[in-house]
């Protein structure tokens, strides 16, 4: 067993600013969980506790389902690969390869076994007898990951291990760390892999699911299409993608049953499953965002907004558009080759309908996703079951140390009841939205609050 959890993981320097805010994150046995951010966010802190290279100012780190804060890194079964790997000069890849093998003093065929096994899932079989100084930096890199490997921890924790190889370097060792996961995977091996980068490319590609962090804070955790396709807030909408999502604002309008959303003039209409929550939001502003791939420019359709062309990128299998429209620079990927430059008159575009996204302008998080899809926001909860309800009664709000389980409920009910008959802006301000009970069950639409509640709340799906 190899699961890795952190339970209200939280990180203090001397100053006591916490640059990590009580996380929670459970990491399966086997998983490649990708923890990605902007530089500072907090990842490699987290790393590094996990590693027990850094003590853990408050929470509880269970490793294999024991509880791991007080232990030694020598005694938590994990191997780490920095992105300055560090190999002995002197001995050559076999050697560099068997060093640590050597010291827990393993019988030699063993450590002959482990570490041409090794060389050959990394494909460095040929370069055992090289010394480091004779080999490129990805020759260099695979000996420092066989260097890990070989040691057969049940959990591999990898610090930006590719960010000082050349860009197509790091793509050929991105599909050979995948690989390596699932060989390891195939033989049987424990490999929970935990990965830090600030790239999110390189998580999309190898990440099983993946925590994307903001200022010490998990915003969302999710499979890569899921992030892709559902972005829990702005943040997470903006950083995963390549080009960046697009964004702007307009008005929600509603006539009959149907919304629109009114962008300059431009009057796009909302599918019914994402405008499920928009009630309270009709004749305010919200944000909106758009994926370049979404925007579909069309030549001499004067029934669509204009595009005011700025300049167009050919790359051979698609083009950029980059166009302005109501003071935002968009920009259009289109794979049709349209022939637009930036003296195109004539180039008017639209939005796919039902790939637009929508923001609380206040709270930043996303209003239009609908609500089957979101997979570890929405849920309902079964009150009987013991293990939910203390979590649930302190998520919204509840500050008793309540341990018998039915004062527990009736008092969660009291809570959510009285929730319900709040008003959206007083919701909004506890960091809430959709929440009402039933006999057994809640039933929650979207926590509000993304550092807090959605934490707790993909806690309990599982
Ligand atoms: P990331 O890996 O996401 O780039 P880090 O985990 O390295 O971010 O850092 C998170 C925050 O903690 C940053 O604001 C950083 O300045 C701060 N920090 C990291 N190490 C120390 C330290 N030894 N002393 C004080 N602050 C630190």
């Amino acid at each position: 067993m190899a699961s890795v959890e952190l339970k209200g993981i939280v990180k203090s320097y001397q100053n006591n600013v916490p640059v990590v805010h009580g996380i929670d994150l459970d990491i399966k046995d086997g998983e490649f969980m990708v923890l990605v951010g902007p530089s500072g966010c907090g990842k490699s802190t987290t790393l590094r506790m996990i590693a027990g290279l850094e003590e853990i100012t408050g929470g509880e780190l269970t490793i294999g389902g024991k509880i791991v804060n007080d232990v030694a890194p020598k005694d938590r079964n994990i191997a780490m690969v920095f992105q300055n790997y560090a190999l002995y000069p002197h001995m050559n890849v076999y050697e560099n390869i068997a060093f640590g093998l050597k010291l827990a003093k393993l019988p030699k065929e063993e450590i002959d076994t482990r570490v041409k096994g090794v060389a050959k899932n990394l494909e460095i079989d040929h370069l055992l007898d090289r010394k480091p100084k004779n080999m490129s930096g990805g020759q260099r890199q695979r000996v420092a990951l066989g260097r890990a490997i070989a040691r057969r921890s049940s959990v591999y924790l990898f610090d930006e291990p590719l960010s000082n190889l050349d860009a197509q370097l790091r793509v050929s060792m991105r599909v050979r760390l995948a690989q390596l996961h699932s060989d390891l995977a195939k033989q049987g091996l424990e490999n929970t892999m935990i990965y830090v980068t600030h790239d999110q490319i390189e998580a999309m590609t190898l990440g099983h699911r993946i925590c994307v962090m903001e200022d010490g804070y998990i915003r969302q955790v999710d499979t890569p299409l899921n992030l892709y396709k559902y972005p829990a807030n702005k943040f997470v909408a903006e950083f995963i993608g390549s080009p960046s999502m697009n964004f702007t604002d307009g008005t929600i309008e509603k006539s009959g049953n149907k919304y629109t959303i009114d962008i300059n003039g431009y009057k796009c209409n909302i599918p019914e499953e994402k405008s499920k929550i928009l009630v309270d939001y009709v004749g305010k502003k919200v944000g909106l965002g758009v994926r370049s791939e979404h925007i579909h420019c069309i030549l001499d359709d004067v029934n669509l907004p204009k595009a005011d062309i700025s300049v167009t990128e050919h790359m051979g299998n698609e083009e950029f558009i980059y166009f302005n429209y109501n003071n935002t620079l968009f920009v259009c990927r289109s794979k049709e080759n349209l022939n637009i430059t930036r003296e195109s008159k004539n180039c008017h575009f639209r939005f796919e309908e039902e790939n637009i996204h929508l923001f609380d302008l206040e709270t930043e998080l996303n209003i239009s996703i609908p609500t089957n899809k979101i997979d570890h926001s929405y849920k309902l909860i079964d009150l009987n079951e013991e293990y939910h309800v203390p979590l649930l009664f302190t998520a919204l709000g509840g500050k008793e140390n309540i341990t018998d389980l039915t004062h527990c409920i009736s008092r969660l009910r009291f809570i959510i009841n009285d929730l319900n008959k709040l008003d959206r802006a007083t919701l909004t301000k506890l960091n809430l939205n959709v929440i009402y009970s039933s006999e057994n069950q809640v039933h929650i639409v979207l926590g509000k609050n993304t550092k807090h509640m959605y934490e707790i709340f993909s806690k309990l799906v599982k």
